[in-house]
């Protein structure tokens, strides 16, 4: 999709009202027809996701702001962060709101849609297309208030400023948001909050766990079957792991400090994959296996580790004992923080009233929001779609939920005005 910006008519007088009134004609004016727009961009996460950012830049710079890219190594892909400054002379930047959503989607292969997944189809009072829910809906919402943000930010009008943050990667492994984060911290921005605009159904999630993957493997010795005693079984040793990661698994999931907002109250760990051996006739050298770990917000990786680690050592000491050159290595494949809601009180109490809904909710889902409130910024998760259908074929997101989520950017918009 390309879209030009050069026939806009310069403002005559200066004032951004007429020229964001001109943008009109090139951009959506509605969070649906953004959102239509968004999902022309095929933003795969294989995929660079620039097209889409570069044009959400073109619109920002049209709008008068000044957005900052942040790039992956290989500049294939960008973050998008910018500020709707507020105050009399637009001269605060720091403080308010940042609204967050991820530009990546999860692929379409093997999936059987009944429309294309890259064009926007409404079907009844849904609009189908991949990433309706997770989360172009939300980034589409969030896009069609900046025009009225800056005409309230020109007339001095904003108390507070409002940010958009746009992230690349999220769906493998949150690999953008960090880069964002740490751009804010070099340029002294803290902003108050973060929302995150997954997909809840327009609820407000105040916590999620956390996701560490491990890969373990054991290193043995072979030796012919025949003559077990010049060997050192690998799928031996790594049998007795397994075991020790369930009973761990066990022991977590009995301890007294459980968190009954959570579908599953206690941290788990589960055991994904396991490979070992050649053949049967031959003790086994390497066995590997991967184990993933669900944290709730307050406990930390090390209540797993410390034990594991010991576990391993006892296991290692016995190998060496029988062949120095054998190994116990533990590597972490993966890390997403969990988001913790030890801090959002005060932006809990301003997103009940925003969306007519008191109640609270924690998922076992994991979002770029442990990433925000690990840098210090309280934050929550409320966004049109269901998590039903993130993922799925014929994603959808229903226009009600559109609606309702324009409904809270605006309401967010009345809050960015009031005194503090
Ligand atoms: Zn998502």
């Amino acid at each position: 999709m390309s879209v030009s910006i050069n026939d806009n008519p310069q403002s005559t007088n200066g004032h951004t009202a007429d020229a964001s009134h001109s943008l009109a004609n090139s951009y959506p004016s509605n969070s649906i027809d953004w959102l239509t727009r968004l999902m022309g961009f095929n933003t795969v996460s294989r995929y660079s996701n620039l097209a889409l950012i570069e044009d959400v830049q073109a619109y920002c710079q049209a709008l008068g702001l000044q957005p900052t890219l942040t790039h992956n190594i290989e500049h294939t892909k960008a973050n998008l962060f910018v500020t709707v400054p507020a105050g009399a002379a637009q001269e605060i930047v720091s403080g308010g709101v940042v609204l967050s959503g991820h530009t990546d989607v999860v692929p379409v292969d093997g999936q059987d849609w009944d429309s294309d997944p890259f064009a926007a189809t409404i079907r009844g009072d849904k609009l189908y297309g991949r990433g309706a829910c997770d989360m172009k809906g939300f980034i589409a919402c969030a896009l069609s208030i900046v025009p009225e943000a800056v005409r309230l930010s020109n007339a001095g009008k904003l108390k507070r400023p409002l940010h958009l943050a746009l992230s690349f990667d999220e769906e493998v492994g949150c690999l953008g948001a960090p880069l964002i984060l740490a751009d804010l911290a070099e340029r002294g921005i803290t902003p108050d909050y973060c929302i995150v605009g997954e997909p809840t159904s327009m609820s407000m999630v105040v916590a999620h766990k956390g996701i560490s993957v491990y890969r373990c493997r054991v290193h043995g010795k072979s030796a012919h079957s025949s003559l077990t005693a010049q060997g050192v079984n690998a799928i031996s040793y790594a049998s007795q792991l397994v075991g020790y990661v369930d009973s761990l698994a066990e022991r977590i999931s009995r301890r007294d400090d459980v968190d009954a907002l959570f579908d599953v109250p206690y941290s788990t760990l589960s055991v994904g994959t396991i490979k070992g051996g050649t053949a049967t006739n031959i003790v086994p050298n390497l066995c590997e296996f991967t184990f993933d770990y669900r944290n709730l917000p307050h406990m930390t990786q090390d209540d797993i580790l410390v034990p594991i680690e010991e576990k391993i050592a006892e296991l290692r000491a016995t190998m060496q004992a029988r062949a120095p050159e054998t190994d116990i290595e533990l590597l972490q494949e993966e890390s997403v923080p969990a988001m913790t809601d030890a801090d959002s009180a005060a932006l809990q109490t301003l997103v009940a009233g925003l969306i007519d809904d008191d109640a609270r909710h924690k998922v076992g889902y994991a979002t770029e929001g442990g990433q925000f409130t690990n840098a210090g910024i309280p934050t929550i998760i409320c966004g049109p779609g269901s998590i039903e259908q993130a993922h799925k074929a014929n994603e959808f997101v229903p226009l009600d939920d559109m609606t309702r989520c324009d409904a809270f950017l605006a309401r967010l918009l009345t809050h960015c005005q009031a005194d503090a």
